[in-house]
């Protein structure tokens, strides 16, 4: 077997959303976009699919940047419960390719 070439990022190494800076959730465009989510679609989007009413606390990218999601495109955002962020983010966190 080849492509046995170390990748050269392990120094990159970081916890957390790799690729993603934590300072982008702090400035004011995404806490903007997050709350207008919030305020257009009030109940969990995830739950709703399984018609369950649940209110949604986290706007989240549905195409997470770290795959090539736009960052402050409000399509591109949904509302999430918290359980069902966390569900979605290990999922992600797990993936290696975006499969839509
Ligand atoms: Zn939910």
């Amino acid at each position: 077997m080849e492509g046995d070439s170390a990748k050269a990022n392990l120094s990159l190494g970081k916890r957390g959303t790799r690729g993603v800076p934590n300072q982008f959730y702090r400035n004011a465009p995404w806490r903007h976009l997050h709350k207008r989510q919030l305020e257009k679609q009030p109940l969990c989007e995830h739950c709703l699919q399984k018609k369950i009413l649940t209110v949604a606390t986290v706007g989240n990218h549905i195409k997470p940047i770290r795959f090539g999601g736009e960052p402050l495109d409000e399509n591109n955002v949904m509302s999430l419960c918290k359980s069902c962020h966390a569900r979605k983010s290990a999922i992600e966190r797990h993936m290696t390719h975006w499969t839509g």
